[in-house]
């Protein structure tokens, strides 16, 4: 249960802090248990939930990692020059099926299997042809050279990948290289989602007095996706009680995850607080950070809801911050990397306003010198969505910072493979 912030402290001057939030989310949350098996393509990008135990040596026999000839290390025991007879050849796919002696030598490829009797390769450069025989100097070949090791990248028995790792390309090949056609995957959580308000119109739509076209559900929509979280879109719910009612049971029904946009903040009409207030277990938190806040966050039924901000930029940034986190706990990827905060020197003085975390939108670049610098990207409102667009990281000032000068350093949170 969360200690803190309950819907009675509304009013309540208590800010969170981003991380007492998401320490609060994660007492909170259920980690998705249910796991299915897909082709191994359509794993890409989705979450293992199996230990990956090698049935298999990768490679599954030594082979030459160069194009020359392969002999026995003992030939190298004359120092100076060595003379051997070629025997046959070995291909990839090819072996050389006979038994090489000490003092002969096979055509080798790059991949086949080293005939028995053999441990190491000559590389053809290194070699003169003289009809069926080969010359080279022993000096400089070390005994067992250009040769893969059986299991050497993967040995039999070995844990391969485990639970929680995310399954990008270097993982699909590697499922591959152990014959695997199959993987068994967490389940996509589910996320529905809609905007509210009596001012958005639709795309396709044509706007009318006092309207806006209604952008959150994209930015939402691109977000989720890229999570590879299964989206249902709900489309825009007006503000009126009962069909903001309907919309988020309805929500609440098809998904382990809700989110709105728009109408928990302390100016707008109380209607949708009141309506969560009945519906479920919602916290209404003031969280000091910026772009952000308020943020309504809790559950309807057994799924897990947050109630974005409508302002474009503070429903990214308090998706980023706030619902990623959250998603990718529950589907229990392991921490990404991309999370991190690198550090900047700022080419801009930045306003910033002590005791809240700002996440502001700049332009991270390299200096001439090889240095790390950041520029901001100007007007810092949380309806310049443009800023999102130009910039390619947040600028993360936290709580105790205070103005920053030009030339001081900042850190920096890319948007990243999951931004
Ligand atoms: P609200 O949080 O509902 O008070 O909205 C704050 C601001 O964000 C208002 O200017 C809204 O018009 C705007 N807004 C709310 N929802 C959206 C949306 N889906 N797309 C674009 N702007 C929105
Ligand atoms: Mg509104």
């Amino acid at each position: 249960m969360i200690a803190t912030s309950s819907c009675c402290d509304i009013e309540d001057s208590n800010l969170l802090t981003v991380p007492q939030a998401l320490a609060n989310i994660r007492a909170d949350i259920q980690l998705l248990e249910s796991f299915e098996q897909v082709p191994l393509r359509s794993g890409l990008g989705r979450i293992l939930a199996q230990d990956i135990i090698s049935p298999i040596n990768v490679p599954a026999y030594p082979n030459a990692a160069m194009d020359g000839y392969a002999f026995h290390s003992h030939d190298l025991s004359t120092p100076g020059w060595q003379t051997l007879p070629v025997i046959g050849t070995a291909l990839a796919g090819q072996p050389f099926n006979g038994t090489v002696s000490i003092g002969q030598c096979v055509r080798i490829m790059t991949g086949a299997v080293m005939p028995v009797g053999t441990d190491t390769v000559v590389m053809q450069e290194e070699v003169e042809c003289v009809g069926e025989t080969i010359r080279f100097q022993t000096g400089p070949v070390q005994a067992g050279q250009h040769v893969r090791l059986a299991g050497e990248d993967l040995a039999i028995g070995q844990v391969v990948l485990k639970p929680g790792k995310q399954l990008l390309p270097p993982e699909l090949g590697l499922l591959a290289s152990l014959g695997k056609a199959e993987v068994c995957v967490k389940r996509r959580l589910r996320v529905a989602f809609f905007s509210t308000g009596d001012e958005l119109c639709s795309i396709g739509d044509s706007l009318k007095a006092g309207q806006i076209y209604d952008s959150n559900r994209y930015t939402l929509y691109g977000m989720l996706t890229r999570l590879g979280v299964e989206v249902i879109d709900l489309g825009v719910v007006r503000d009126h009680r009962e069909a903001l009612r309907q919309a988020l049971l309805d929500a609440a029904d098809c998904a382990e995850m809700v989110i709105t946009s728009g109408g928990v903040s302390v100016g707008e009409a109380d209607l949708i607080k009141e309506v969560l207030l009945e519906l479920g277990t919602i916290h209404f938190w003031k969280i000091a950070m910026r772009p952000g806040r308020p943020l309504a966050y809790g559950k309807i039924k057994d799924s897990v809801f947050f109630g974005l901000p409508g302002n474009p930029v503070a429903a990214m940034v308090t998706f980023y911050q706030l619902v990623q986190p959250t998603i990718l706990t529950m589907i229990g990827a392991t921490e990404s990397e991309l999370a991190k905060l690198w550090k900047a020197q700022s080419l801009s003085k930045l306003k910033k306003r002590l005791g809240r975390r700002e996440f502001q939108r700049g332009v991270l670049e390299r200096t001439p010198d090889g240095e790390w610098a950041v520029r901001s990207t100007g007007p810092q409102g949380s309806g310049i969505l443009r800023s999102m667009s130009e910039g390619n990281c947040f600028i993360v000032l936290p709580e105790e910072r205070g103005n920053v000068e030009i030339g001081e350093w900042v850190d920096v949170q890319p948007f990243g493979e999951f931004m």
